[in-house]
């Protein structure tokens, strides 16, 4: 059955919608899949078909797609106060609620709460922060952004730029000045009989090096994802964070962490930075704030940060910088309530409970074959196939082994997601073991009749 024909939703999105991050070939071959609601895990298309979404959306559906509370919220502030701005000092009062929850739920002391409408608008909005303060604080020169190679911030031109992601070379990025460190991953490259430690301290002193060739006091500051998301879910090779948090200290640079997929439970504690003790100054939200019910990113500065950027926005009269949308109560109210139900209904709880069974899964992927390396830790995780185990050599980019699998998975009504050479994979926060265990068999079967297809 060709589904693209005729006036079907298919043929309307085909005509109608341009895509990002969408592989056209595939699109054109296999059309859309056009969806109508959820429930639980499961997203429905319009067909009436079933496929259960092993990567919640984009990381941010964690409570299921059809949950009550959450709908409830949302309508209840629509009845009360749909929309405000928070410009010129006015605010929503849930929005005033939503930032004291946010600020005590975070590792910091005390702090304050910025809001944009995503994640990168967030990156963005720090890359500014930093800017105006070592401009005001008498360092106009500070202005380098480091990141990581791998790293994913957002695709404003600030944000694409700090992106340490080759397709960016399309639009002429990253912008002078965006410079990219190691990568953190192990696996991939640690050095022959080098400790997982040492290569954390060889990656310090890699970062040192950088920091000392760009010259320190042209850096405005660092940003890191505590486990890289769209680099193929990267958690930080052990030691990692304890060895650079000293040398950005020692050179007065501040540490932003991107917890934009790591917020709020994925890796089965509130933060990754308390996972992984990052340290930051700031720290960037947004998928799961509001359970992905509503679109909503949040800037957490820690003290130093607050106390440093009201005092040079008291300085210039105002931090002249704002999204029209920001702190839209609708989000607000929605956060709250997703915030709530993370601890009364247990789903943090949850992630911790079946995350053994999610990496039992991945590790019995992992013995196949064609897969070099299984890495995760919460509800997150990723496969990474190779055409070698010994050598770590990567598979034929012209097979497309990754996109076949998720593509077959699609058919199985299986939603995971290729990544490079990986299969990713970032289930709800609501999954049972049971379904655990489902989507790993499904998965399996899809591997081994790719691995087939393709000759292997
Ligand atoms: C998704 C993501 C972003 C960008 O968020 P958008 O809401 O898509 O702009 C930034 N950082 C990380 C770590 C992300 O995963």
């Amino acid at each position: 059955m060709n589904k693209h024909v005729g006036n079907s939703w298919e043929q309307r999105d085909m005509e109608s919608v341009f895509h990002g991050f969408t592989d056209l070939e595939t699109l054109n071959k296999n059309g859309p899949v056009v969806l109508t609601h959820g429930e639980g895990i499961h997203v429905f298309d319009v067909h009436g078909k079933s496929y259960m979404d092993a990567n919640s959306g984009l990381w941010n559906n964690v409570a299921g797609f059809n949950h009550p509370g959450l709908i409830e919220a949302i309508c209840e502030q629509a009845r009360r106060f749909p929309g405000y701005h928070a410009f010129f000092g006015r605010v929503a009062d849930t929005t005033v609620a939503l930032s004291e929850k946010l600020v005590k739920l975070s590792p910091f002391e005390r702090g304050k709460v910025y809001y944009t409408n995503s994640g990168s608008e967030a990156n963005d909005t720090v890359v500014k922060m930093l800017w105006m303060l070592h401009r005001r604080n008498g360092q106009p020169q500070r202005r380098k952004i480091i990141t990581r190679v791998n790293a994913y911030h957002g695709v404003t031109v600030a944000t694409a730029s700090m992106t340490g992601k080759a397709y960016n070379a399309e639009f002429g990025l990253p912008l002078p000045g965006f410079i990219h460190a190691d990568c953190p991953h192990y696996w991939r490259f640690a050095k022959p009989g080098e400790s997982e430690l040492e290569f954390s301290q060889r990656l310090a002193r890699n970062l040192e090096e950088l920091i000392i060739k760009e010259g320190a006091d042209t850096i405005a500051g660092m940003f890191c994802e505590p486990v890289q998301g769209a680099g193929g879910v990267i958690p930080p090779s052990e030691g990692y964070f304890q060895a650079i948090r000293p040398i950005l200290r020692k050179y007065g640079i501040p540490l932003i962490a991107d917890e934009v997929i790591t917020g709020f439970g994925r890796t089965g504690e509130m933060w990754g930075s308390v996972k992984y003790d990052v340290q930051p100054d700031a720290i960037v939200a947004s998928k799961c704030i509001t359970a992905g019910y509503f679109p909503m990113g949040a800037v957490i500065l820690g003290p130093d940060l607050c106390d440093a950027l009201t005092r040079v926005s008291e300085e210039a009269e105002e931090f002249p910088h704002g999204f029209t949308a920001g702190g839209n109560p609708l989000g607000s109210a929605v956060a709250l309530k997703a915030l709530d139900i993370l601890e009364t209904e247990g789903l943090l709880e949850n992630v911790r409970r079946v995350s053994p069974r999610f990496l039992a899964g991945l590790n019995s992927l992992a013995e196949h074959k064609y897969a070099g390396e299984a890495r995760g830790v919460g509800l997150m995780g990723a496969v990474e196939l190779v055409a070698d185990k010994k050598t770590k050599a990567p598979l034929d980019g012209k097979l497309q082994v990754s996109e076949r699998i998720a593509n077959k998975a699609l058919q199985k009504g299986l939603i995971c997601r290729p990544l490079g050479q990986a299969i990713v994979l970032g289930p709800p926060f609501i999954i049972t073991e049971a379904q655990i265990d489902e989507m790993f068999d499904i998965l399996r079967e899809t591997m081994a009749e790719v691995f087939a297809d393709v000759g292997l």
